[in-house]
């Protein structure tokens, strides 16, 4: 036997990886049919160029000549890249801390990781709102724990009395990520403190405060004036992953960070052993050369109206072809409803879950690829992402009425 059952067991569960394989397709469909006969919505891949200040900034670097700046360093990163990130996140949260509480990261992925890996136990659980970031099924799992999924509202918005009901003795962390992918939804302040007063009593009852930690690579990425809340302020066992991937365009370049609360109980212990697990999972040390790069440009930005046009373009195709989804308030995700077939939509079943992985299937006859939503712990629902030209989201409407069309008839 090559390699091990459990391990062969989550690659050939088509859940586990149906976003890379649609993504795969769509490349082959691709070079098969021309770029542009192809509706690929499958894969958050940014396609906007990094801002100029950090072309500039990379091509500055590479100019310099520092000796050692290729070797290995403190395993938390350079001390001023952290002492960048801390003036950041105290920026955003609204509390001071300095590079002491910042470890940097192989991106938000590795980020996760490295905390999963630092504080769970056999079967600890991590909570989680669904739908969810499906890769988080595979990150708790690496370290022994387990992810125990919580459904949300109907608008997705936190629903605290089924956190409240999941937590147990066994519960390390709750996980949060807003603005969510899939469905865009950004948790209000009310909702965070809501959720938070919960885990205090649960710590005052328990003798174990469960860590809040807030995945946030898509904070920049909102639209109508929306805004992410802080968490440090509220809470003080609580945790931010994030990185540059999403709101630079640089997630090839694999560079993110953990920021705990400089309040949090175990400050010194928590920080030491996510140092530990970078070093000890093999990361080592986040990217060198995008450490410098980071340091100087950390404050510059994508031009995110660009994503707005193009979700507003993309709502407008979807409201025309009668394809309901949840209104997106960040991110560049459409997280849609599977639609009726003919048979339910006569029956006005309001109650029909539809079968995810058979519209994906069917949409993809008629080249357009989206990510089923039973992934992202959510059946009946598929995610569209609009990181793809204007040109892609207008031609697809045609796409769509003849798909629509066949799947009620
Ligand atoms: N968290 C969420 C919610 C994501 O959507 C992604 C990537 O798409 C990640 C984490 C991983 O990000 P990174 O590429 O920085 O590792």
């Amino acid at each position: 036997m090559a390699i091990a059952p459990h391990i062969k067991e989550i690659m050939n569960n088509k859940n586990a990886s149906a976003i890379r394989k649609m993504f795969e397709e769509g490349n082959i469909l691709k070079q098969k049919y021309g770029e542009e006969n192809v509706f690929d919505f499958s894969i958050g891949n940014p396609d906007l160029d990094p801002p100029s200040q950090v072309i500039k900034t990379i091509k500055d670097i590479a100019e310099e000549e520092i000796k050692g700046c290729h070797g290995y360093m403190p395993n938390a990163g350079y001390i001023q890249t952290r002492q960048a990130i801390a003036n950041k996140i105290s920026l955003e949260q609204g509390i001071s801390l300095d590079g002491n509480s910042i470890i940097m990261s192989v991106g938000a992925a590795a980020a996760l990781n490295c905390v999963f890996k630092a504080i769970l136990s056999p079967e600890d659980e991590i909570i989680v709102p669904a739908p969810f970031f499906a890769e988080y099924t595979h990150y708790t799992r690496n370290h022994g724990g387990v992810l125990f999924p919580v459904s949300t509202n109907k608008d997705f918005s936190l629903n605290i009395k089924n956190i409240e009901n999941a937590l147990s003795l066994k519960t390390a962390a709750v996980l949060i990520n807003s603005p969510n992918n899939p469905t865009g939804k950004i948790y209000t302040e009310q909702e965070i403190k809501e959720l938070i007063q919960v885990l205090e009593n649960h710590g005052k009852k328990t003798g174990r405060k469960p860590y809040l930690i807030c995945d946030e690579p898509y904070r920049d990425i909102v639209y109508e004036n929306k805004t992410v809340s802080s968490i440090f302020p509220f809470y003080s066992e609580s945790i931010i992953v994030s990185s540059f991937a999403k709101n630079l365009s640089l997630p090839g370049e694999r560079l993110g960070y953990i920021a705990v609360n400089p309040q949090c109980k175990d400050h010194e212990e928590l920080v030491a052993a996510c140092i530990f697990t970078t070093r000890i999972l093999g990361f080592v040390n986040a990217p060198a050369f995008f450490q410098r790069v980071i340091a100087k440009s950390w404050n510059s930005s994508v031009d995110f109206s660009s994503y707005e046009k193009r979700r507003n373009l993309l709502m407008k195709v979807l409201d025309e072809v009668g394809i309901d989804y949840a209104h997106p308030e960040g991110a560049f995700y459409l997280f849609c409803r599977v639609p009726p077939k003919k048979s339910v939509l006569e029956a006005q079943d309001t109650g029909w879950i539809g079968d995810d992985n058979e519209f994906c299937s069917h949409l993809k006859e008629y080249k357009i690829l989206c990510a089923p939503g039973t992934g992202f712990g959510c059946s009946g629902w598929f995610r569209m992402s609009y990181c793809t030209s204007e040109t892609t989201i207008q031609n697809c409407q045609k796409a769509f009425e003849e798909a629509i069309k066949i799947w009620q008839s």
